[in-house]
């Protein structure tokens, strides 16, 4: 089976542990630093890092365009501050975003003293309980109903699928099962099957 090209956007944040995870998923991952770059992949990660130093890089150069056109149609995955970017509404403070996932998101939500930890937790993902790393994790407070939810933290969903969407609040980068990035591998391909029915 060939490898889908799956970028990971490389201009902040951990996206090296995320191009590694990608390549262990069965994918070919692409280090995206340029808007055109965005054109050569067939879907895109975008990391954990800091939110707001993500928005002040990719408003330059058009880049918060490109993103924002991607992302409407084409398979992306935004894990922690990359969830923020996606949700539709974005609180504590309110911030911009891309605007695609339907959820609101408030950053930050944990508060300084459990501001990071290691949970095991049940999922929706075949194999048993999940290693989830949250580090000044966002907490996804509502979610639209075409929002399917594939785990929880204390009632709240750190997992998500939307269409062609998939966003955590956590880092599955950071752990070393890779069950998190063969789902997104699987959306890339049924994605790229659909595409090609399409043609
Ligand atoms: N607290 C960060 C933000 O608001 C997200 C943290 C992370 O990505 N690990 O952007």
């Amino acid at each position: 089976m060939s490898r889908p090209r799956i970028g990971v956007l490389a201009i902040q944040g951990d996206y090296d542990a995320h191009s590694q995870a990608l390549w262990e998923a069965g994918a070919e991952p692409v280090l995206v630093r340029k808007p055109e770059e965005l054109a050569s992949v067939d879907g895109l990660i975008i990391p954990g890092g800091e939110s707001t130093t993500f928005l002040k890089f990719l408003e330059r150069d058009g880049f918060l365009g490109a993103l924002r056109t991607f992302v409407q149609d084409k398979p992306t995955f935004g894990t922690c501050a990359g969830c923020i970017l996606l949700a539709k509404d974005v609180t504590h403070p309110p911030q911009r975003s891309l605007g695609v996932l339907d959820a609101t998101v408030e950053r930050n939500a944990y508060g300084r003293q459990i501001d990071s930890s290691i949970e095991t937790g049940e999922t929706q993902l075949a194999g048993g309980p999940l290693e989830m790393v949250y580090i000044r994790a966002p907490r996804i407070v509502k979610t639209g109903d075409g929002v399917e939810v594939l785990a929880e933290r204390d009632g709240f969903p750190v997992l998500v699928e939307q269409g062609h969407l998939m966003a955590a609040t956590f880092h599955p980068e950071l752990s070393s099962d890779r069950r998190v990035h063969q789902r997104f591998v699987e959306l890339v391909r049924s994605w790229q099957a659909r595409q090609r029915q399409k043609q």
